[in-house]
């Protein structure tokens, strides 16, 4: 249910600047079908809970593109609802629903199989979500030693010091290019290689991410929904 914004033109390569406003879903579809000739594809402008259970019972097989862990939920109970047993307690193969999930945090990504009944589902695993990452504050501030340590520095010592109360805000290109300049300043001062524009972006996102993660274990209330996938 998701359209393009600007902001998503950067880190894809589906969607034109022409596109912005369009579905997500119908746009991705067609430029697909116009690259690889053969492929057919029918995209749905909804929400994942919008349609009827059965709708996803018709699928030999799902993959999942989803970011939050909301919407994986949803399809994990889906997928094992479709699931039966035989008089032996044993799966009845043509009712298990594979699934392929993947996502991607800063420079890590995810690839995995999940067949109901037979491997561990996405609920059973929740908790292999990685924890939040974080340097002792003190690392940063006084003895920095990688282009990370620097770009944290940045943001989470000296943003909320010079801008009291703004929030970071990781879409906008002014907030990434203060804290990629400051990063590099201070990455130059402590004889650091390698922070970039590009890295100090990854960092950041993977920030937002984390503390979004953190933020549904937390409070129970699902508010997790980075790039939201039709
Ligand atoms: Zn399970």
């Amino acid at each position: 249910m998701d359209t393009i914004e600007i902001s998503n033109l950067n880190r894809q390569f589906l969607f034109r600047l022409q596109d912005v406003g369009k579905s997500k879903a119908q746009v991705a579809a067609k430029r697909v079908m116009e690259r690889v000739s053969g492929v057919n594809i029918t995209p749905h402008f909804c929400r994942i809970e919008d349609k009827e259970i059965n709708f996803y019972n018709d699928f030999n097989i799902i993959v999942l593109g989803l970011d939050s862990i909301e919407a994986r939920s949803y399809i994990n109970s889906v997928a094992c609802s479709f699931l039966e047993f035989d008089s032996e307690d044993n799966p009845i193969p043509e009712t298990i629903k594979p699934m392929v999930d993947g996502g991607t945090e800063g420079f890590k990504g995810h690839a995995r199989v999940i067949l109901p009944g037979m491997t561990p589902c996405f609920e059973c695993t929740i908790w292999l979500f990685p924890p939040q990452v974080k340097y002792p504050l003190c690392t940063l501030a006084e003895t920095p030693r990688t282009p990370a340590h620097c770009i944290e520095y940045a943001h989470l010592i000296k943003w909320s010091e010079v801008h009291s109360g703004k929030e970071f805000d990781p879409d906008d290109p002014e907030h990434m290019q203060w804290v990629y300049t400051l990063a590099l300043k201070r990455a130059e001062l402590f004889g650091i290689a390698g922070v970039t524009y590009s890295l100090t972006q990854v960092f950041e996102f993977s920030i937002l991410i984390q503390s979004l993660i953190l933020s549904v274990f937390s409070n129970s209330r699902f508010a997790l929904d980075i790039y939201p996938s039709t």
